[in-house]
C-alpha cells in the first residue's frame, strides 16, 4: 500500500472544550490508484488529509507512506519523507514575489538542486502543465487554473510518490475544473503518482477517482468503488 492510515484520531483541544475532528479512520491507497475522500464542510476532511503528511499531528495512530511509519520519525528523516509527499491547495499558495519559474524551481532550491539542473528541470515540469510559455510571468498575473498548473509544476519538482490535493479545484469554474482533474489523472497515469483528495463536491470523486470514501463528523461511513457508492436505487 502506498497510503495506510491507522486508526487515526485528532482532537484539538480549546480552552475546558474539546473537539473530536477524526475518530479511528483506517484507510488505505494502493500505489497508482487516485482515492477520492468526500464529505459536508467540518466532516474532518482537511484535518484527515492534513494529517497524511503530519501538517496536523494525529492524537494517535499512525501514518505508513510506501510501508514506512511517519509518525516514528524524527524530525530531519520525516522532512526527508515529506519531500516524497506533493500537496497542493484550494488557494495555490504561491510565493507572489517570484516568477511562475521561480515558484517551481523553489523545491530544488531547498533541497541543493545543481542550478543548471534546476533551470533543465523548470523547463520541463513548465511544458507538461502546459506553462512553458508564462516562465517569467508573476502569478498575480495568472488565471486561478494557471496558477493551480504553477502548483501542480512544483509539487511534482521533487518526483513525489504521492500526491495530496486539498479541495484544490474549489475555487475554480466548471471547465477549469475539469481541466485540472484532467491534468491530475495524465500525471497519476503517466507518474503512477497515489492521489489522494478531498472534496465536497461529487462531479469530482466521479470525474476522476477509482474508489471514494465518505466521511462525516470525524467517521468513515462508506468507502468502495465509485460507482457502487454512489449507486443509489
Ligand atoms: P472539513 O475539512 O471537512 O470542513 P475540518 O477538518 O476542517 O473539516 O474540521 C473538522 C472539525 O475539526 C470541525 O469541527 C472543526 O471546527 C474542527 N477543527 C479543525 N481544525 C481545528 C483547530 N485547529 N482547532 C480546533 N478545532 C478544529
Ligand atoms: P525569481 O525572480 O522568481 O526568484 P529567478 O529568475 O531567480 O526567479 O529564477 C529562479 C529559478 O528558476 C532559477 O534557478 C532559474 O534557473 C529558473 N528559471 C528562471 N527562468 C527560467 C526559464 N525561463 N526556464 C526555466 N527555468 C527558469
Amino acid at each position: 500500500m502506498m497510503i495506510e492510515l491507522k486508526n487515526i484520531t485528532k482532537t484539538f483541544y480549546k480552552n475546558t472544550s474539546q473537539v473530536s475532528a477524526l475518530s479511528n479512520i483506517s484507510l488505505v491507497v494502493p500505489k497508482g490508484k487516485i482515492l477520492g475522500v468526500i464529505g459536508a464542510s467540518g466532516a474532518g476532511k482537511s484535518t484527515l488529509i492534513r494529517c497524511v503528511n503530519l501538517l496536523e499531528r494525529p492524537t494517535s495512530g499512525e501514518v505508513f507512506i510506501g510501508g514506512r511509519n511517519l509518525t516514528s520519525l524524527k524530525p530531519a528523516a520525516l522532512a526527508k519523507a515529506r519531500r516524497e509527499i506533493g500537496m497542493i491547495f484550494q488557494h495555490f499558495n504561491l510565493l507572489s514575489s517570484r516568477t511562475v519559474a521561480g515558484n517551481v524551481a523553489f523545491p530544488l532550491e531547498l533541497s541543493n538542486t545543481p542550478g543548471d539542473e534546476i533551470k533543465k528541470r523548470v523547463a520541463e515540469l513548465l511544458e507538461l502543465v502546459g506553462l512553458g510559455d508564462k516562465a517569467n510571468e508573476y502569478p498575480g498575473n495568472l488565471s486561478g487554473g494557471q496558477k493551480q498548473r504553477v502548483a501542480i509544476a512544483r509539487t511534482l519538482a521533487t518526483n513525489p510518490k504521492v500526491l495530496l490535493c486539498d479541495e484544490a479545484t474549489s475555487a475554480l469554474d466548471p471547465a477549469t475544473t475539469r481541466s485540472i482533474l484532467n491534468l491530475l489523472k495524465d500525471i497519476n497515469k503517466r507518474f503512477q503518482i497515489t492521489i489522494l483528495l478531498i472534496t465536497h463536491e461529487m462531479n469530482v470523486v466521479k470525474a476522476i477517482c477509482d474508489e471514494v470514501a465518505v466521511i462525516s463528523e470525524g467517521r468513515l461511513i462508506e468507502r468502495g468503488p465509485v460507482s457502487d457508492v454512489f449507486a443509489y436505487p
